[in-house]
């Protein structure tokens, strides 16, 4: 048997690639068929390698249970007929909700990595519990003639009100990091103090093919209008708080952050990057 085929002679990327699209689409029996012929072919340990990471990276919030469900049949897989409990777990894989939440936000880190984006300390983190907070919030004690105490609770009272004022929905399905995460666990608004944009600061995304020449116009509420870069005169209507798009692009993507949308961004983004009263 070649190393890179099975025993009946499927190619074994091939197998795997074949497995993973099975679990996707929820097709039990064939997934198992494939599952069947990698044991067959002496790849027990990497099947259920397999299965733990896709249940990490493709079901992740879609069913938080499902990692635990498939990690306790990995413990306790001496007990069992192997291809017993991995029907089960083929089961519970295919049944499950899918989220590419988790690939997305791990992606989205590596992305800001690669592009050199640090990370950032919040305002509110500079706090009592830290040197500067400490001098930050004594040097206000004293000029408010309050006790620190009180300060430095003002200023928690103040940010963790924050944390329940609601932000707007956005739109996005893509294979790219999630907003959706963003907003839920609201990690965008903690980190920002720029509180009329911050998903835009928050968005991980650098774009590459803009055309720097479209020229947009602010129509105020976060829509933008923007001129097509193929079409002279056509314009399109971008509204950055849904984060949606008039353009075909933007339809046909399943809310995929079209060039306009990005181009929006950098405008913005832009704008915050000069320097003020220079
Ligand atoms: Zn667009």
């Amino acid at each position: 048997m070649p190393k890179n085929q099975t025993k009946n002679g499927f190619n074994l990327d091939e197998c795997w690639q074949a497995l993973t699209i099975y679990l996707r689409r929820g097709v039990e029996l064939k997934a198992l068929e494939i599952v069947h012929e990698l044991i067959e072919s002496g790849h027990v340990d990497e099947i259920w390698k397999f299965l733990i990471e896709f249940t990490i990276a493709e079901i992740g919030p879609g069913d938080f249970n499902a990692l635990n469900d498939v990690l306790k049949a990995y413990e306790n897989r001496v007990y069992f007929i192997t291809l017993e409990l991995m029907s089960f777990c083929i089961i519970r894989i295919c049944r499950a909700g899918k989220s590419r939440e988790v690939a997305d936000l791990y992606t989205a880190l590596q992305d800001n990595i690669k592009n050199g984006i640090p990370p950032v300390i919040p305002e509110a983190a500079v706090n009592i519990h830290t040197e500067r907070g400490k001098k930050e919030l004594s040097k206000q004690a004293k000029k408010e003639k309050k006790p620190i105490a009180e300060i430095a609770r003002e200023k928690f009272v103040q940010d963790w009100g924050r944390c329940n004022i609601p932000v707007h929905e956005v739109n996005s399905a893509g294979e790219n990091h999630s907003l959706n995460l963003w907003t839920k666990y609201g990690l965008a608004q903690d980190f920002y103090n720029l509180w009329e944009q911050p998903l835009i600061d928050a968005l991980p995304y650098r774009s590459k093919n803009l055309d720097k020449n479209a020229e947009i116009q602010t129509l105020g509420h976060g829509i933008y209008e923007i001129e097509s870069s193929t079409q002279k005169g056509k314009k399109y209507t971008v509204d950055i708080h849904n984060m949606t798009c008039t353009c075909k692009a933007f339809q046909h993507g399943k809310g995929q952050h079209c060039k306009h949308i990005m181009r929006v961004i950098e405008e913005i983004r832009g704008e915050q990057d000069e320097p003020k009263g220079a």
